[in-house]
This record gives C-alpha cells, sequence and structure tokens, in this order.
C-alpha cells in the first residue's frame, strides 16, 4: 500500500515539541520528507529527527525564529532547491503571555502577535509563491478554541488567534484559483507544555467542563492536521476545524 504523504515535502514550525512533533512524526509516517522549524532546544530536535530516520524517515531539522522574515524565506528556498517543491506547510510555532489588560505590558502584546499572527504570515508569505507556481498545496495553520471562547487574561493570545482565523480565510480566497488551499485547525485542551499552567491552575474542574472528560493528545489534533494537509482534503480550503472534545459546544 503506498503512504498517503509519498513525495510530498512538508514544512513544520514548532516542530521539536507538542503539537508541532507530533505533526512531523504523522507526516514523516505517512512518508513526506519532512523539514520542520526549532527555536531553541537543539537537543530535543535532534532527538526526533534521529527516532524518526530510524522508522526510515527523512527528517530535516532546522533552528530558525518565525519571526526573522529573511531567514525563513532562505530556508524555503533551500528547501525548493533541494527538493524541487514545498506541498505541505503547518504553522505550529506560538506563545502564551498571559496577563490582565491592565498589566499587559507592550511586551507581551507584541510577542504574542509577533510570534503568532506575523511568524504564520511570514511563513506563509515565503513558502506561497512555490505553491503557487507548482499549482498545489495545503497550509495548515494553528489557531486555538481561545479566538472565539476566550478566557480572562488572554487578549493578545485570543487576538492572535482570531487574526489567524481571518487571515486563514482571506489567503484561503486569494490561493484557491491556483489549488492552494489554507485551512485552520482549533484544538481546545491539549497536553502540551503550553497549556501544563492552566491545567495545573484548573485541575480536576477542566475535566468537567470538557465534555469528553478528558484533556486530548498533540497526536489527535496531528491527525486533523494531516487530514487537512492531505489529498484527502482535496475539496476543503479556508475552514477553521475545532478539535476540542466538545469543549466549545456550550449549554450543559
Ligand atoms: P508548545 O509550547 O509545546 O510548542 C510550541 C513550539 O513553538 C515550541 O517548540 C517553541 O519552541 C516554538 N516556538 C515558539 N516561538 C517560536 C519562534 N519565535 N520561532 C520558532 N519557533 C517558536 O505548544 P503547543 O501546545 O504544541 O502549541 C502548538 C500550537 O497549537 C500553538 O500555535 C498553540 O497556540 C496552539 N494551541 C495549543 C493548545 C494547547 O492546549 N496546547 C490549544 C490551542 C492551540
Amino acid at each position: 500500500m503506498t503512504q498517503r504523504f509519498a513525495g510530498k515535502v512538508a514544512l513544520v514550525t514548532g516542530g521539536s515539541r507538542g503539537i508541532g512533533r507530533a505533526c512531523v512524526a504523522e507526516l514523516a509516517k505517512g512518508g513526506a520528507e519532512v523539514w520542520f522549524i526549532y527555536q531553541s532546544n537543539q537537543l530535543a530536535a535532534a532527538g526526533l529527527a534521529g527516532e524518526l530516520a530510524d522508522q526510515g524517515a527523512t527528517v530535516h531539522p532546522e533552528q530558525a525564529d518565525v519571526r526573522d522574515f529573511e531567514r525563513i524565506q532562505q530556508l524555503a528556498e533551500r528547501i525548493v532547491n533541494q527538493c524541487g517543491k514545498i506541498d505541505i506547510l503547518v504553522n505550529s510555532a506560538g506563545i502564551v503571555r498571559d496577563g490582565l489588560l491592565g498589566t499587559m505590558t507592550a511586551e507581551q502584546w507584541n510577542e504574542v502577535l509577533a510570534v503568532n499572527l506575523t511568524g504564520t504570515f511570514n511563513c506563509c508569505r515565503a513558502v506561497a509563491q512555490f505553491m503557487l507556481s507548482q499549482r498545489s498545496g495545503s497550509i495548515v495553520n494553528l489557531s486555538s478554541t481561545a479566538a472565539e471562547f476566550s478566557s480572562r487574561g488572554q487578549v493578545n493570545y485570543a487576538a492572535s488567534k482570531g487574526g489567524i482565523n481571518g487571515f486563514t480565510r482571506a489567503l484561503a480566497k486569494e490561493l484557491a484559483p491556483r489549488n492552494v488551499r489554507v485551512n485552520a485547525v482549533a484544538p481546545g485542551m491539549i497536553d502540551t507544555d503550553m497549556s501544563e499552567a492552566v491545567r495545573g491552575l484548573a485541575g480536576n474542574k477542566i475535566k468537567e467542563i470538557i465534555p469528553m472528560r478528558r484533556i486530548g493528545t498533540p497526536e489527535e489534533v496531528a491527525k486533523l492536521v494531516a487530514f487537512l494537509a492531505s489529498d484527502d482534503a482535496s475539496y476543503i480550503t479556508g475552514q477553521v476545524i475545532r478539535v476540542d472534545g466538545g469543549l466549545s459546544l456550550g449549554g450543559y
């Protein structure tokens, strides 16, 4: 049986841990050649690449900051020079810098917008030009249910994810005529380093709020990302799809 990503080339940001890491593994195990960006944890990045290489995958870790457009553009050019194309882009790099508005610093605001929203713009801007000339490609952006169902202390994060939803829809319209699809995945509460503090604070209450009575795994998010990235989703574009165990359903 042929693997569903055989012959595909993918770039994943935030790839050394959490949801990005699970996306790298899911795409690589499906046969894609995966380039992934990590910010600082060289050991974790090399560990993931080695683990997947042992399973027969081709994976390239690259240190980069998604805020640095020139660096991202250089990397996209190098991937295309080496592989001839980029089929899939997953924007998973993201941060939180929570605080109430009254005490939120300009730095907390700017940093979250710069990584989550401008970082996503930078990667799309660098990669989309190649997808347009190939007349094929799929971009998946990591949003959050926080874009619509926001919590206190997260105006910066909610704004960045709301921005990603609008960006995704607008870009999807722009790229659709050339067969390039753009979608977003909006996770609820997922078991990663990012959500550790919130999970710690809320304790078991979180499970009472989530209809499925449990926190999601990075792998469950990666399955949806991989579906949207794959040709199985060939007529889906401009969508924001939640993966949250029913968290956003409301009611009782
Ligand atoms: P995480 O903190 O485990 O991983 C985020 C990754 O992004 C890290 O590897 C980090 O190094 C990288 N990163 C941060 N700033 C960067 C920069 N400037 N340049 C390059 N890389 C950078 O978080 P996660 O839970 O895996 O989150 C992945 C995505 O999913 C994020 O966009 C996040 O907002 C979103 N999300 C997560 C949850 C959750 O509950 N964990 C819920 C909704 C949405």
